[in-house]
């Protein structure tokens, strides 16, 4: 019992008078450069494996990050986020006075909203006005699309939903999850699907005209798994032995590292093809990934090919799906014989096999083959779209209505922010 009042009395005392505040990341501001700008050693460099140098390098110009610092501006913690799920925690140990680098997961307050709005004058400023975040004005418009015809004085328009909030501010989009719309005595439900748009049935059969070129149609309607394989896979009867993970523990560092990637297990000197049309922008050593390779795609896609043998392409090529590029190893920081494959989007990581695929599926080609018997006309094709609580999410909505629950406001979330803001990410 005593152990735990000293540790309370440690950490009210570390925080007593701290302050935290939101930062952007400087453009082209170096890790180092950060450091030297807060006194800090860059000795803590030093700690840093090659992953987490790479990750260092990673940060993005403009990123929001938070710093918390006591009442004579030293910094006692900075937290800069890698990821959407990752971050770098920078602490100061109040011991040895020495900073400490560990990533760690973001510890979001994740959280279901209820909000009830009755139009008054335009719809999308009274749902502004009501809730204080803008951001679900642009989420209901884009749910009720194609639904629901104009809103108008006198209608009432119920939603829930879910909103991230991370150290006091409000984190990423909201998640719309249903909406009720009462024109007089007519109600009407919209479910909404994962991509955030509206349908009226919550297993929706929706029908749809593919055009050509399809992929415009597809976008639109972006539950079609066909147009999010982009990509072929880089060697022959791939057999994955690491997947991507944004936290992956280590037993032994007892830390979070992120593996920003799929590992396939190979036999040195397998031919290693690239996933997709695009230029090679890297062939050369590239840190922990020993003898590596990057080729830029279109649609801001990188692919990046680790732990190689061998080489068969030069920077500037032109590498065509299915090209072979170079041979597997065991290049730079790896414990066997693996290819590592990474897929960026637009510089952050993705999971690669979200976008992989082996070859064509066989509805993409029954579909390739009917375009091309019309000669690019269109097709009708339907699909079931099943969205996931959606008779839950409308009991919760239910019984908020049907219990006045007042609307949610984000203006009185703004007030007590400075509670909290010291949550337990800075624990
Ligand atoms: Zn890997």
């Amino acid at each position: 019992m005593k152990k735990v009042i000293i540790v309370l009395l440690m950490i009210s005392s570390l925080l007593w008078g701290a302050q935290v505040t939101r930062v952007k990341w400087k453009s082209g501001e170096k890790f180092s450069s950060y450091l030297q700008s807060k006194h800090i050693s860059l000795s803590v460099l030093k700690t840093l494996d090659e992953l987490e140098e790479q990750v260092v390098g990673d940060i993005r110009s403009g990123q929001i990050f938070y710093e918390l610092k006591d009442d004579k501006g030293t910094l006692l913690q900075a937290l800069i986020p890698i990821s959407s799920t990752m971050q770098i925690k920078l602490s100061k140990d109040t011991q040895s006075d020495k900073y400490r680098f560990s990533i760690v997961p973001i510890k979001f307050k994740d959280e279901k909203y209820f909000a009830s709005v009755d139009i008054s004058k335009n719809p999308w400023s009274d749902i502004s006005k009501n809730t204080h975040n803008d951001k679900l004005t642009a989420q209901i418009k884009k749910a009720l699309r194609n639904n629901i015809s104009k809103l108008q004085k006198g209608d009432n328009i119920s939603f829930l939903y879910t909103q991230k909030t991370l150290v006091g501010y409000l984190h990423g989009d909201p998640i719309m999850h249903v909406i009720k719309v009462t024109k007089g005595d007519k109600e009407q439900f919209v479910y909404i699907d994962d991509d955030g748009i509206g349908h009226k049935e919550p297993f929706e059969t929706i029908s749809y005209m593919t055009d050509s070129p399809r992929t415009a149609i597809f976008r639109e309607t972006s539950h079609a798994s066909i147009s999010s394989r982009k990509f072929s896979m880089p060697v022959r009867n791939p057999r994955i032995t690491s997947p991507f993970s944004y936290g992956r523990y280590h037993p032994v560092l007892r830390i979070y590292r992120p593996h920003f990637g799929t590992d396939f297990g190979v036999k040195r000197g397998t031919p290693i093809m690239s996933i997709g049309n695009g230029v090679v922008t890297y062939v050369g050593w590239l840190g922990g990934y020993g003898k590596a390779i990057k080729i830029q795609h279109s649609n801001g896609y990188m692919s990046i090919y680790g732990h190689l043998s061998g080489f068969r392409t030069t920077v500037g090529d032109v590498a065509q799906e299915g090209d072979v590029i170079g041979y597997s190893g065991n290049t730079g920081t790896s414990t066997g014989p693996h290819l590592h494959l990474g897929v960026y989007l637009n510089n952050s990581p993705i999971d690669p096999m979200s976008v992989l695929s082996e070859g064509s599926s066989i509805a993409d080609k029954l579909l390739d083959k009917m375009s091309d018997a019309i000669g690019g006309g269109q097709v009708a094709q339907t699909k079931k779209i099943p969205i996931f609580n959606a008779e839950k999410y409308r009991d919760i909505l239910e019984s908020h209505i049907s219990n006045k629950t007042p609307s949610y406001d984000w203006k009185k979330f703004e007030s007590q922010r400075a509670q909290d803001q010291l949550d337990e990410n800075f624990q």
